[in-house]
């Protein structure tokens, strides 16, 4: 199968890092175009970018060129029309914009545009279906070009555990506490002389972004398939900076609609794995075979131990144990740059590709979305 070109925005950050490295072994795209600030535009990548991951630098995009971070600054003829974005917010709500009205399908990571009513915000295994928003956006009728967005970081990870209990038993409210990989404040991020040692009960709008993103991806899509009505749970979230480079955990107290057993709630986060088969009788390339797995030992899940189950795409959720002030609480793992961000990202493509909504031809005689 001919691989799609796809360009990253933000690229030498460290999400556009995870997406170098994953992009770099995919079976259904290639990096054919790179772009960061102005500062970094017309450099060798390599030049540019202080590269922060394990693996090394593929060769093929290290002596690759940053292009300008507008469409109009790579002739049109050259420029993907998949376009994934590592952004920070602000720089995000004006360039992103720029490549939808030109004609790209971009898969974004910021928060610029997650709450937007028209813009999904998507976790494949729990609500596909709001993929159907993008034929309401007003760059999809004037160009074909869209914006698809994945949640915060520890939306994701969270989301995964709750999607099966909110469909088995409901949801009425959680409690949810944090503790923040550095690598989670991008590149350099944190200073070590704040965080060694420390931790640092604060991060900027983190906890506003998990307690409404959550209600945006356990909703429901409305019949006109023009927004999301939230889920009707409450959340309330304590988010802390914690010294560890990679994976956040999460420490979560919930109270249930119905009752539910232990075994139940084992059996839930056991038994959802929706993705497994749909593409030819396989998962999606980056979809985990096991979005939730649940490790028994007493002292698990732990970010050096967990972090790269389903490589980087599970969530790994431990100490399921009654709560004396709800029904049940557990703790959870998930990867920041992998499954909370250009994994998300890359899941998010692939659904699209499935869908035919990035097979520009064709687009037209897909099925919706919403019969997944
Ligand atoms: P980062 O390490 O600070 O990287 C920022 C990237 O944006 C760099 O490539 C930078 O390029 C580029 N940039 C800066 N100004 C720009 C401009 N005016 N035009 C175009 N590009 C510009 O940040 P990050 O951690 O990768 O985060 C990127 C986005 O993903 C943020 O919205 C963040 O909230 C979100 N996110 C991050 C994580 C995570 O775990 N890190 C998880 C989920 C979501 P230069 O090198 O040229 O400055």
């Amino acid at each position: 199968m001919e691989r799609r070109r796809v360009g990253i925005l933000g690229a030498t950050g460290m999400v556009g890092q995870r997406f170098i490295q994953l992009l770099s072994q995919h079976p259904w795209f290639e990096i054919a175009w790179i772009a960061a600030s102005d500062r970094s535009a017309g450099k060798r990548y390599d030049e540019a970018c202080r590269w922060k991951l394990e693996t090394p630098l593929p060769p093929s995009v290290a002596s690759m060129t940053l292009s300008p971070n507008v469409p109009e600054g790579t002739p049109a003829s050259e420029l993907p029309r998949i376009i994934f974005a590592a952004l920070d917010s602000a720089i995000a709500h004006e360039l992103e914009p720029k490549f939808a009205a030109a004609g790209c399908a971009v898969i974004s990571n910021s928060s610029a545009f997650r709450m937007t009513s028209d813009v999904p915000l998507v976790v494949p295994e729990v609500n596909a279906g709001h993929l159907a928003l993008i034929e309401q956006q007003a760059w999809r009728k004037a160009s074909t070009g869209y914006i698809v967005t994945n949640p915060n970081c520890c939306a994701i990870g969270l989301v995964l555990a709750l999607a099966p209990l909110e469909a088995t038993f409901g949801i009425e409210k959680l409690f949810v506490s944090t503790l923040q990989a550095v690598s989670g404040a991008g590149y350099p991020g944190v200073a070590s002389l704040d965080i060694l040692g420390n931790v640092i009960p604060f991060i900027q709008n983190e906890e506003e972004k998990l307690q409404e993103e959550v209600g945006k991806l356990l909703g429901t899509l409305a019949d006109t398939q023009d927004h999301v009505s939230p889920a009707a749970l409450t959340l309330s979230a304590h988010c802390n900076r914690v010294a560890v480079l990679d994976g956040h955990t999460e420490c979560v107290s919930i109270k249930l609609r119905q009752p539910a057993t232990r075994e139940q709630i084992l059996e839930a986060w056991a038994g959802f794995h929706p993705l497994r088969g749909i593409h030819e009788g396989q998962p999606l390339p980056s979809a985990p075979d096991q979005p939730v797995e649940y490790e028994d030992a007493i002292d698990r899940p732990q970010p050096r131990l967990d972090l790269m189950r389903g490589r980087g795409m599970s969530t790994t959720v431990g100490r399921l144990r009654p709560c004396t002030l709800f029904d049940w609480k557990f703790t959870l793992l998930s990867h920041n740059t992998i499954r909370g961000a250009a994994g998300a990202a890359l899941l998010n493509a692939e659904m699209l590709a499935l869908l035919g909504k990035l097979d520009w031809k064709t687009s037209s005689s897909i099925p919706s979305p919403r019969t997944l």
